[in-house]
């Protein structure tokens, strides 16, 4: 259980004689949890240096003031006095060939994405891939994973969302039926399992160390930005040295797109879906102040009038929202037309319930903050966004939530409306986004 691993002590179920045993060969290596320079703390497993997120105990373990780690505390807690197991032996892979069982076919930019990757792979290098939402990102990772396989080497695919670690799970058991895969998230017991091909939340990354010959992390830019340094620390410390890294995202923040665009990091853009229509353009509509309505209990007629014209056609429709104070009041109102109307948000237990039924059909409209911007693929769903002019309306949010509309190949057209009291550079520069991506993959024959 402890290859590839950096755990609390706490977390090894191995006797005391073998660790000893371990420690003797060099196998393993100790590492204070905590550590002091120059009156600075640093915490040895998330790499956080934050004078305000350690906090000073007396602790019942030391009998002393010790000072614990509040970034990762959810992982368990590492102070001045927890040790850290590292292995720093050997690791055994298995060379797994021919091992990917798969009829389908890659789409012109999904082949070229699949090349960039296996090449990475094969090469041990990085890899960045833009490739617009709905563009079949798990399809372009097959070749790149059986070909790190193939040469007996140990891949991670790192996401933050829970979410993503269990829609991936069940799919790449499926193609790779005779790898072994793990699951990690916040939760799963998964963890002292031993497996290849590992999918895991970005925070369970901290439990390995110098493990992984082939990173790859799925959307870059969903972390909260105050992650982002623990993000790239895990990443960094769970991957061997020489590892390739593959970068996924629909939405790269500006650094990553000046990256790509001055030859800083080898990439490719992949500007189409795999059904090779093109991505729903977003259309600009002013609803007036829309709060003003809200108070007053009802909702500009504009949008009364466009779920009205989707809820005649029964199809599905999502309405984002800038808040979570705006949900319930919205549903209120809504209800009032359709009792069935439901609205969700991070906080809400009945989440996973609502979207579940909301796919089913039983809700026609779901009222959802941007918790909803990523993920959720719906057939023929119709999307609306009201407030669009909110700050937390960001380009990307904005090009993800349009990235909800026509995923499908039976219904590859939908509606992305932003409902707005005052148009944003962030509206226009989504909406200039997806038309560049549209005329791109135009000019490269990859939609129809
Ligand atoms: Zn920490
Ligand atoms: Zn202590």
């Amino acid at each position: 259980m402890l290859e590839g691993r950096q755990l609390l002590l706490e977390e090894v179920s191995v006797s005391k004689e073998e660790l000893y045993q371990l420690e003797r060969e060099g196998y393993i290596r100790y590492e204070k949890g905590v550590v002091k320079k120059n009156s600075c703390y640093m915490c040895q497993r998330c790499g956080n240096k934050e004078r305000q997120l350690f906090f000073s105990f007396l602790c019942y373990r030391c009998n002393k003031v010790c000072a614990y780690c509040r970034k990762c505390i959810m992982m368990g807690r590492v102070s001045e006095c927890t040790e850290l197991v590292r292995w720093t032996g050997p690791i055994q892979n298995e060379v797994i060939t021919n091992c990917l069982e798969w009829n389908g076919q890659l789409s012109g930019g999904q082949q070229k994405a699949a090349d960039g990757i296996a090449w990475a792979v094969e090469r041990k290098e990085s890899f960045f891939v833009w490739a617009v939402c709905g563009a079949g990102k798990t399809e372009m990772l097959f070749y790149g994973i059986q070909e790190a396989l193939h040469k007996g080497e140990r891949i991670c695919i790192a996401t933050p969302r829970t979410d993503v670690v269990l829609e991936l799970y069940p799919r790449l058991q499926e193609v790779f039926p005779s790898v072994s895969i793990c699951a990690l998230y916040g939760g799963s017991d998964d963890f002292s399992k031993s497996a290849q091909l590992v999918i895991s939340t970005t925070h369970q990354l901290l439990r390995y160390y110098r493990s992984f010959d082939v990173m790859i992390v799925d959307e870059i830019d969903a972390f909260p930005y105050s992650m982002d340094d623990t993000l790239q620390y895990a990443v960094r410390f769970a991957s061997k040295e020489n590892a390739s890294f593959i970068y996924l995202t629909a939405t790269p923040s500006k650094e990553w797109q000046r990256k790509l665009r001055n030859g800083k990091q080898d990439g490719v853009i992949i500007p189409a879906r795999y059904h090779r229509y093109p991505l729903p353009v977003p259309i600009f509509r002013w609803c007036g102040n829309w709060r003003k309505s809200i108070e007053k209990k009802t909702l500009p007629l504009v949008i009364l009038r466009w779920l009205h014209i989707y809820s005649e056609k029964q199809y599905p429709m999502f309405l984002f929202v800038p808040h979570v104070c705006y949900v319930e009041e919205i549903v209120s109102i809504l209800k009032c037309i359709d009792h069935r109307i439901e609205g969700v948000h991070a906080e809400d237990a009945k989440r996973k319930e609502k979207v579940a039924s909301f796919r089913k059909g039983e809700i026609p409209l779901l009222v959802t903050t941007t918790i909803l911007e990523r993920g959720v693929t719906v057939s023929n769903l119709q999307v609306a966004v009201l407030g669009a002019e909110e700050h937390v309306f960001s380009e990307s949010a904005l090009v993800q939530i349009a990235g909800r509309a026509g995923r499908s190949r039976h219904a590859p057209f939908g509606d992305v409306i932003y409902f707005h009291y005052g148009k944003t550079e962030a509206m226009v520069a989504a909406k200039k986004q997806i038309q560049m991506m549209n005329k791109r993959a135009k000019q490269e024959g990859l939609v129809d």
